[in-house]
Parts: C-alpha cells; sequence; structure tokens
C-alpha cells in the first residue's frame, strides 16, 4: 500500500473517528485525531484560566504546550506535556466549549502547522472538521462523513451510558446541531466538504459497512 494521505472530515459524532482508527490500523497507518488537538487546547485554556476566545492569549498559551499521541490499545492514549488528558477531554464542559476555541485564527493556524508536520511523510489518516479542504488539500483520499442529527445524538447517547453520563437525548441533539452550527459558520476553515471529497452518509449503515465503503474509496482512488 502506497503511503498516501487519506483525510476523513465530517460533522460531531458522525463515526469518523471509529472509522479512521480501523481503517489506519488495516492499512498499518498512522491515525491522527485532530479533534484531540483542539479539546486538549481547550483543556489546557480552562486549566490556565485563559479566556477561550482571547486569541493572544490561547497564542501565547499554545508556545507552552505539546500534544502528543502514545498509541496504545483500545485507544490511543494523549497526553499535554506530561499530564494524560485521554478521558479529560472528552468531559462535557470540554465538548460545548472547544468550538470557541477551535475559531480562533492562531489556535487553527498553530495546530493546522502541527497537523501538517505529523501528515508530512504520508501513511496517515487524519480525521477533522478542515482536513480535505485546509490541513491537506492534496490528499489522495477524502472522505466526508454525514449523518442525520438523530443518529448521531442516539449514538452519543450510548456512548455516555457507558461512561456514565446522563445527558438525556433531546439535549444531546440540541448540544449537536448547535456544534455542527458553529463549526460550519465559523470565518476560518469552516466545516465544508471539499469539492474532491466523497460524500458517505452513516446513518443506517453498521461500522463495518462503513469501513469497507472508505476501504473501497482508498482502493478506487489508488489502483
Ligand atoms: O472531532 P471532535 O468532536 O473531537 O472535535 C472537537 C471540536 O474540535 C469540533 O467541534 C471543532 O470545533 C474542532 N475541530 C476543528 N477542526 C478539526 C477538528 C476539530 O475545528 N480539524
Amino acid at each position: 500500500m502506497k503511503k498516501i494521505q487519506v483525510a476523513i472530515d465530517g460533522p460531531a459524532s458522525a463515526g469518523k473517528s471509529t472509522v479512521a482508527k480501523i481503517v489506519a490500523k488495516k492499512l498499518h497507518f498512522i491515525y491522527c485525531d485532530t479533534g484531540a488537538m483542539y479539546r486538549s487546547v481547550t483543556f489546557a485554556a480552562l486549566k490556565n484560566h485563559v479566556k477561550l476566545d482571547d486569541d493572544q492569549a490561547l497564542k501565547e498559551l499554545l508556545k507552552t504546550i505539546q500534544i502528543r499521541f502514545v498509541p496504545a490499545e483500545p485507544e490511543q492514549r494523549v497526553f499535554v506535556n506530561d499530564e494524560e488528558v485521554t478521558q479529560a477531554i472528552r468531559t462535557p464542559e470540554i465538548t460545548n466549549n472547544v468550538s470557541l476555541v477551535s475559531a480562533q485564527p492562531s489556535v487553527r493556524a498553530e495546530l493546522t502547522k502541527r497537523q501538517q508536520e505529523i501528515a508530512e511523510a504520508g501513511g496517515i489518516v487524519m480525521d477533522g472538521r478542515d482536513i480535505g479542504t485546509t490541513v491537506l488539500p492534496n490528499a489522495e483520499v477524502k472522505i466526508f462523513l454525514v449523518a442525520s442529527v438523530h443518529e448521531r445524538a442516539v449514538r452519543r447517547f450510548k456512548e455516555n451510558q457507558i461512561k456514565g453520563i446522563d445527558t438525556p437525548l433531546d439535549v444531546l441533539e440540541k448540544e449537536i446541531e448547535e456544534r455542527d452550527y458553529k463549526d460550519s459558520h465559523r470565518e476560518i476553515s469552516p466545516l465544508i466538504q471539499a469539492k474532491d471529497a466523497v460524500l458517505v452518509d452513516t446513518t443506517s449503515l453498521t461500522i463495518d459497512q462503513v469501513v469497507d465503503k472508505i476501504l473501497e474509496i482508498i482502493d478506487q482512488k489508488t489502483n
């Protein structure tokens, strides 16, 4: 398999990270979760009492933080400097604040640069919101993964139940709609489908079906 770049973008809870991880494993590629990077900056900002829309202060904060992924099973671990944040970046507090941080120009510029460095050598599956449009505009394969708001809320609800989080379904639907809106309407690198991305609707598909579909697309694009 050629060491290509695979970009997977789409709205919150469309299944990007679940399928991106499996696809990367099957191809022996690196997996990079760019959402985890924006979440890590949000975590560090809250911890250091930096205002979440203070672009200049976030720029300074970013100079002091290294975000690292460490391979592990069942999921890779995420570190901000020496502190493990794998679980801490998945709390509702981070989820509901991350869109504000990710809309700040300096944060986007710095994380885009770091993501491009990670992907430089190829052999990578990277998921996020702007990978196909901004971070890796020359990626050989671009996928835009979507699912209905209801289906995405149901998936989040089930994940939350396992974690013991009790947010009602209608609240989750509202949160997802709100995050979609903010991510799609920000000024810099909003969530949009790249012209050359293939749309995959996962609403009525199983994880295995989505993975097979993406592998098929990769096969078609690379042969
Ligand atoms: O994918 P995940 O839900 O973890 O992403 C968290 C947030 O990070 C998104 O809602 C979005 O605001 C931001 N994000 C982004 N660009 C990316 C990846 C994530 O703006 N490439």
